[in-house]
C-alpha cells in the first residue's frame, strides 16, 4: 500500500523534483502534481518541426545542471541520463570571419586572445581554482560564508557591470566581445551591476566542467529525475493544474515550484497582507522569442571552429550586443539581436534523421512582446554561414505569449523566473533570511524564482526541501 503524502511538491520542474527527490531519499513520502502531461517544465524535448527532429522546448544546454551539488550525486546514469560533451563548449564569430573558442582548457582558450590571453588565464585559472570553496556561498540564499576571502575576491569582480569589467581586464575589442557572450545570458544591460557574474560562472563552469547536454534531448534530464524518484517511492500525477490548496490532499508542507504571481492566485493559501504585497512587487526580467529548425545539413559556418561548439553566441560587436539587450529594456526591437543558438544534433546523432540537424535558438525581446522576429534571426545566423537559410527544411518559432502557454512559469517570456539583476539575484523572491518559507507555515517557494536563480541545477528546489525538512520533521 502507498504511504499518505507528508509532502506535496506542485510542479515537476527541475526545482520541483529536486525538492520531492531530497525529501523522499530522507524518507519523507511525497507526491507531485503537475499541469502539464508530462515532468521536466521548461527542460523538455519534442518533435515541433518533422518527424525524427528532436528539438527542446525550454532549456538546451546543461553546464549548471552537470556542476549542481545536488544532481550530481545522483544516480542518473543508471537511469538515462548520458552526457554528451561538444568538442568546443562554446564560440563567438565575428562579421570578419575570425571567431573565439571557449575551450575547457584554459591555456587553449587563453592562447587565441593575443595580448589579453596573461590576462584570462591568470583571472580563469585562479578563480576556477577557487570554485569549490565559492559554490556552497554562490548556489545558496544568502548566508555566513565558509571562504569570506575567496568569496570577497570574487565579489570584487562578479558585482561589477559586464562593460567596466571587460575593460579593466581586457584591452582587445574581439576578447571583450567573446566576453559579453556569456555576460548577457544574464539578460541584463551590460552596463548593469551583476551581469559580470554571470559571464564568470558560465566561463569557470565551462572551465571546469565543459558546455554539455544529454543524449537524446534535454527532456533525458527530468526523465531519469522521474525515473530515480519513482524507483524510490515517489508517485507523479499530471494533468493536475492546481488553483486552490483544497485539492491538495492534506500534509505537512507543500512545495511550490511557481514564480510569485502564479503562486499568488492559487486560493486558500491564507498568506498574510504584507507577504502578498512583498511577492506582488516581485519583477520579472526579458521574455524570449525562441526557433527551432530542421536542417538539412550542419550550418555552414564560415569558422570552422564554430562547427565544432556546442553553443555558438551571435553578437558580434560589444556594440551590437550592448544596443540589442538596451532596445529589449527600452521595450524596442534590435534589428541585430543578440543570439543564444545551440546545435546538439552536431555531437548527437539521436536527434536528427541521418546527415541532417536540429538547430534550437532564441533572442531577448521586451516581456510580453508579440514581435515575430523570425526574420532577425535568421539573418543574424546568415551573417556568420552564409548558406544557412537555404538549408532551412522546416522551422517553428514560439513569441513570449506561446512559451508562456507551454509552462505558465515562463511570465511574459521570462526564462529566468524573474530578473536577476542585483536586488533579486541573492534576495528572491523577497529579502527574508530564509527565501524559501512563505507566511503560511505549511507553504514553500521552491522554484527558479528562490535563490540561486534561472537554470537547469534543481538548487532551488533542494534547499527548499533543508527548509521543510528542517521545520517540519527534525
Ligand atoms: C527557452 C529556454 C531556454 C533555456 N535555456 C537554458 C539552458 O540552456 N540551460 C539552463 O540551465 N537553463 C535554461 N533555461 C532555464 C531553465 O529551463 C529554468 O530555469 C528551469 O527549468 C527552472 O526550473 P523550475 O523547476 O524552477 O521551473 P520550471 O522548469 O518552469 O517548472 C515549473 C513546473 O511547474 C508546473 N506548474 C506551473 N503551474 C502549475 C500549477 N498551477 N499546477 C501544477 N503545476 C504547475 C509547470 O507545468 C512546470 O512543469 C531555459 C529556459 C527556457 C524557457
Amino acid at each position: 500500500m502507498s504511504k499518505q503524502p507528508e509532502a506535496i511538491v506542485i510542479g515537476s520542474g527541475p526545482n520541483g523534483l529536486a525538492a520531492a527527490i531530497h525529501l523522499q531519499q530522507k524518507g519523507i513520502p511525497t507526491e507531485i502534481y503537475e499541469q502539464a502531461h508530462e515532468a521536466g517544465g521548461a527542460t523538455r524535448s519534442a518533435e515541433i518541426t518533422l518527424p525524427g527532429y528532436i528539438h527542446d522546448l525550454g532549456s538546451a544546454i546543461h553546464p549548471l545542471c552537470m556542476a549542481s551539488p545536488f544532481f550530481k550525486q545522483l544516480p542518473l546514469s543508471e537511469f538515462g541520463l548520458e552526457w554528451v560533451f561538444p568538442e568546443i563548449p562554446y564560440a563567438h564569430p565575428f562579421s570578419d570571419g575570425t571567431a573565439i573558442a571557449g575551450y575547457q582548457d584554459i591555456e587553449q582558450t587563453a592562447r587565441q586572445l593575443g595580448r589579453d590571453g596573461n590576462s584570462y588565464y591568470q583571472l580563469m585559472t585562479k578563480l576556477v581554482e577557487d570554485w569549490p570553496k565559492l559554490e556552497g556561498t554562490l548556489l545558496n540564499p544568502i548566508q555566513i560564508p565558509k571562504h569570506p576571502i575567496n568569496l570577497a575576491s570574487f565579489g570584487l569582480k562578479a558585482l561589477m557591470p559586464a562593460k567596466a569589467f571587460s575593460k579593466l581586464y581586457f584591452k582587445d575589442e574581439k576578447t571583450r566581445a567573446y566576453f559579453y557572450g556569456s555576460a548577457a545570458h544574464s539578460t541584463l544591460p551590460l552596463t548593469n551591476l551583476a551581469s559580470t557574474s554571470f559571464g564568470l560562472v558560465l566561463g569557470i563552469i565551462g572551465h571546469k566542467y565543459g558546455w554539455p547536454f544529454p543524449k537524446g534531448g534535454a527532456k533525458s534530464i527530468p526523465e531519469s529525475l522521474s525515473a530515480y524518484y519513482r524507483s524510490i517511492g515517489g508517485k507523479i500525477h499530471f494533468n493536475r493544474n492546481i488553483t486552490h490548496m483544497g485539492e491538495l490532499p492534506k500534509a505537512k508542507a507543500y512545495l511550490f515550484d511557481l514564480t510569485p504571481k502564479q503562486l499568488l492566485k492559487i486560493g486558500g493559501t491564507d498568506f498574510h497582507a504584507n507577504y502578498r504585497n512583498r511577492m506582488g512587487n516581485y519583477r520579472y526580467g526579458l521574455g524570449i522569442f525562441k526557433m527551432d529548425f530542421a536542417l538539412d545539413g550542419p550550418i555552414p559556418f564560415t569558422n570552422p571552429l564554430c562547427r565544432k561548439a556546442g553553443t555558438v553566441h551571435l553578437g558580434f560587436t560589444t556594440k551590437e550586443m550592448e544596443s540589442s539587450v538596451n532596445h529589449a529594456f527600452n521595450n524596442h526591437i534590435s534589428p541585430r539581436p543578440y543570439i543564444i543558438l545551440a546545435q546538439n544534433s552536431v555531437f548527437d546523432s539521436s536527434r536528427a534523421p541521418e546527415g541532417k540537424h536540429t538547430v534550437w535558438a532564441y533572442c531577448h525581446v521586451p516581456n510580453g512582446s508579440k514581435t515575430d522576429m523570425s526574420p532577425y534571426i535568421e539573418n543574424q545566423i546568415e551573417r556568420a554561414a552564409p548558406g544557412f537559410k537555404s538549408m532551412i527544411l522546416a522551422k517553428t518559432t514560439h513569441n513570449t505569449s506561446q512559451m508562456e502557454a507551454f509552462n505558465p512559469n515562463l511570465v511574459g517570456g521570462d526564462v529566468n523566473g524573474g530578473i536577476q539583476d542585483i536586488t533579486q539575484l541573492f534576495t528572491r523572491p523577497i529579502a527574508k533570511w530564509s527565501p524559501y518559507n512563505t507566511s503560511n507555515k505549511n507553504i514553500y517557494i521552491c522554484s527558479a524564482s528562490t535563490p540561486p536563480g534561472g537554470g537547469v541545477h534543481g538548487m532551488g528546489g533542494f534547499n527548499a526541501a533543508e527548509k521543510v525538512l528542517a521545520d517540519h520533521f527534525k
